[in-house]
């Protein structure tokens, strides 16, 4: 197959335009291949030849995992929306009437779930600082402009209307010395998270203008970057120009005396077991950076306890700490992906219970949701009724944080808003109902 490729810094990426051709390497008929085009031009697709010629087992899809993490199904978004847009491509209607389509498909997607925009964008006075997220009080999370984008796209991503081009959808910032300032005048954050899209995406020197006027600040005891690079481009710690560079820059963060804490998100066991992976993970550990591990859990991607195993095992085997199992998150083709919470616990438990304890680091499965992060401890019975037990992880209300609580069993239930609470007539979040309908904070 011959494909142009675009990118730069030695990085080839395959975008839309491409998408054709890849599947015609798939055996896909004409039908579905359009179908699959109506899909990637609502939802966002990109991905690289690392991905599409070393994880990817081209013998085995559309079941193979690594598959359906990067491209598109046919029966992700609904029967009539797809058809629609596939009818309008196939017709080579006019760029106006696609485009106005496929965004009221968009805007039917939730596209910023958990109160992202109202809630968490912190404010300087009266101003609201972009590109940052302040929800819990000791993290802020930084959205670095260059860093908006993916070495691939996750078909899941909870962040994927950042990556459509809708300007009013996407939240970034450049500026580093607003960062510092909020971060002077917000004492209580000792950890500033990097994410995206992907901070690994940006050049060893556009990271260092983000990550150096930091190291100063007495304040923080670590810096964390939220990346997918090691499972879609391990390449970029050894053999991309600035590979060195980069390690660099994580060796001067551990010399500054704070934790470099690499958050990579792994899908599935498959991306970290090549030879350059390996390679990858030893030289960012040998920086003195420590590499965390987390991955949400996934319909028909990565939903078998043997997964989580085997993925928990080979983490800690390379000294990797597993860090969160999450619960997919309730935006995009969530009906797609989603696994009901009774099951994601299950498979949870399953896994951790033949694990070492050098892997019961991990906790899950988390909902990262407006109140915080809702753990699903189990589903026991409780006075002759079934529950679930559950705790906040991290909340909005520190004084929330690790009280347990309960809701009423439901199987099909998956997530939080799904959910009644049981024993009480409101969760410890929501607001206490006083006198006639008067709301007060909960
Ligand atoms: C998950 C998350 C954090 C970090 O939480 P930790 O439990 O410290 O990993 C910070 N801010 C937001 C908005 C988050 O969702
Ligand atoms: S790597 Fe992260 S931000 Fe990028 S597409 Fe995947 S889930 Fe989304």
């Amino acid at each position: 197959m011959t494909l142009t490729q675009t990118g730069t810094r030695g990085f080839r990426a395959y975008t839309a335009k491409h998408l054709d051709e890849l599947l015609k390497r798939g055996g896909f008929d004409d039908g579905t291949r359009l179908r699959v085009r109506a899909v990637a031009s609502v939802l966002p697709f990109r991905t690289n030849a690392y991905v599409v010629d070393e994880l990817i087992d081209w013998s085995d899809i559309p079941g193979d995992p690594i598959y359906r993490l990067v491209f598109p199904q046919e029966d992700m978004l609904p029967e009539q929306d797809v058809s629609r847009i596939a009818g309008l491509l196939r017709a080579d209607a006019p760029a106006a009437e696609l485009q106005a389509a496929v965004r009221m498909v968009r805007m039917g997607l939730n596209p910023h779930p958990a109160g992202q925009m109202e809630l968490n964008i912190p404010k300087a006075g009266n101003e609201s600082v972009p590109g940052m997220q302040h929800k819990y009080p000791e993290t802020v999370l930084f959205f670095p402009k260059q860093g908006q984008t993916c070495h691939a796209y996750c078909t899941y991503c909870f962040r994927w209307a950042q990556f459509v081009g809708e300007p009013d959808l996407k939240m970034a910032s450049d500026d580093s010395e607003g960062l510092v300032r909020y971060l002077r005048e917000h004492p209580q954050v000792t950890s500033v998270l990097f994410t995206g899209g992907d901070p690994m995406i940006m050049s060893a020197p556009v990271l260092r203008r983000y990550v150096e006027p930091l190291l100063g600040l007495e304040q923080l005891e670590s810096i964390r970057i939220g990346t997918k690079s090691l499972a879609y481009w391990p390449g970029r710690f050894v053999t991309d120009p600035d590979a060195a560079d980069t390690l660099r820059l994580f060796s001067a963060v551990v010399e500054s005396g704070k934790n470099l804490a690499f958050m990579a998100h792994f899908s599935h066991p498959r991306e970290m077991e090549s030879q350059l992976v390996q390679t990858a993970v030893r030289a960012i550990r040998d920086t003195g950076a420590v590499i965390r591990t987390q991955a949400p859990l996934i319909r028909s991607i990565n939903d078998h306890p043997d997964t989580w195993v085997r993925m928990w095992t080979g983490q800690q085997a390379q000294g990797m700490v597993p860090y969160y199992m999450f619960v997919e998150r309730d935006t995009g083709p969530q009906d797609y992906f989603a696994v009901p919470l009774a099951r994601a616990y299950e498979i949870f438990r399953d896994a951790y219970a033949r694990v070492s304890g050098l892997c019961r680091t991990v906790r899950g499965p988390s909902m990262s949701s407006t109140p915080g992060k809702v753990c699903v401890d189990g589903v026991t019975e409780v006075a002759g009724r079934r529950v679930f037990v559950l705790h906040l992880i991290q909340a909005r209300d520190p004084s929330l944080v690790g009280r347990p609580f309960f809701a009423e069993y439901d199987p099909a239930a998956v997530w939080i808003s799904d959910l009644r609470p049981a024993f009480a007539d409101r969760f410890p979040f929501d607001p206490a109902v006083v006198g006639e309908g008067e709301l007060l904070a909960g």
